[in-house]
């Protein structure tokens, strides 16, 4: 197999040779048609994540064929198309797993983070955590949903709970590949966007109101009206008392991402009147049961750019530059150099 492979923190991704590997007892070996780039990819390529085990290869938004089995898997065979996503184990004993809050567990093992990931060719994983995804649907469009899509839902359904108004305003705070589908998904469970980038990007500004938000600014503009709920996807830290003071009272502010800089202190007037603050972590497997058959069935449309298996570090580049709409896609089988 070959693969894009971290060898240290703050170093670029080295394609690599590596041996097959043979799935083990509950695992699946998955060919790999194409894998998303993801912002926490630049976390783990920057070292900004505690516990990181080198060399790790990255990449959680895996579409992929299964091409071995390995004992003891069921409802999976050979040939299976398959999406492997963040969430790549977890202990099933702990007392989060218990609670059926298994994106918390004590004991995880997240793909592409601390267990090796689909920037590569193959990927072996736990058969449990793989997804069916059917035949329908391209293998790079299907990519980005599962992770900005999975997270984006999770969050979307943290910023609905508790909604007693009628009106249902949100607020997106970074236009990038999770918000680009959430905001479909959003619309279609009734809510209005507004969108908010950094000032003077006007283009993601106009790639919002293509996908039906009702305004977009930038992030320090007040809306036309006062938010519902919020969710933050960039991040930065400073965000969030501007975010808090675009919701109303007993509004909700969602922090959908892993890592973020530090929060600026701010007034507790933001805080006050029942406003609420929370974050986000990984996903479960109801997650994926129930968003990813929703995508499919409201036909969420992805957009997409694609990259050899071998420009990796040309994709992470241009993400942390903000070089493209959407999301970022590494197509293995054009991996040729
Ligand atoms: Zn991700
Ligand atoms: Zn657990």
């Amino acid at each position: 197999m070959k693969a894009m492979v971290l060898n240290g923190p703050g170093q670029p991704l080295e394609w690599t040779d590596l041996p097959d590997r043979q799935p083990g007892a509950g695992e699946i070996r998955v060919h790999v048609l194409a894998c998303g780039v993801c912002r926490t990819d630049l976390h783990v390529l920057d070292g900004e994540l505690p516990d990181m085990v080198y060399p790790i290869i990255p990449g959680h938004e895996i579409v992929g064929r299964i091409d071995g089995i390995g004992a003891d898997v069921a409802g999976l065979k050979l040939g299976d198309r398959v999406g492997v996503p963040w969430l790549g184990h977890t202990c099933g004993i702990c007392p989060y797993c218990v609670a059926r809050r298994e994106n918390l567990c004590d004991r995880p093992l997240f793909t592409g983070y601390t267990r090796d990931g689909g920037f590569a060719t193959s990927v072996i994983a736990d058969a449990r955590f793989a997804f069916p995804l059917g035949d329908e649907g391209s293998d790079v469009a299907l990519a980005p949903l599962l992770c900005a899509g999975l997270i984006g839902w999770r969050s979307l359904c943290m910023a609905g709970e508790g909604q007693p108004m009628a009106s249902k305003a949100l607020g997106l705070y970074g236009f990038g590949a999770a918000a680009h589908i959430v905001a479909q998904a959003a619309r279609h469970e009734g809510w209005d966007i507004y969108a908010f980038t950094q000032a003077g990007d006007t283009k993601a500004q106009a790639f919002a109101m293509t996908l039906g938000a009702r305004w977009a600014g930038a992030s320090e503009d007040t809306p036309p009206q006062s938010l519902d709920a919020a969710i933050i996807f960039a991040p930065v830290g400073s965000l969030i008392p501007l975010a808090l003071k675009a919701v109303r009272k007993g509004g909700r502010v969602v922090c959908a991402g892993i890592h973020m800089s530090d929060i600026p202190s701010f007034a507790y007037s933001l805080l006050w009147e029942e406003r609420q603050l929370v974050s986000v972590a990984n996903l479960t497997r109801e997650d994926g049961l129930a968003f990813l058959p929703l995508a499919q069935k409201i036909g969420i449309v992805t957009k997409t750019t694609t990259y050899a298996l071998g420009d990796a570090n040309q994709a992470l580049a241009d993400l942390r530059a903000g070089k493209f709409e959407g999301a970022a896609v590494l197509v293995p089988s054009s991996a040729v150099r």
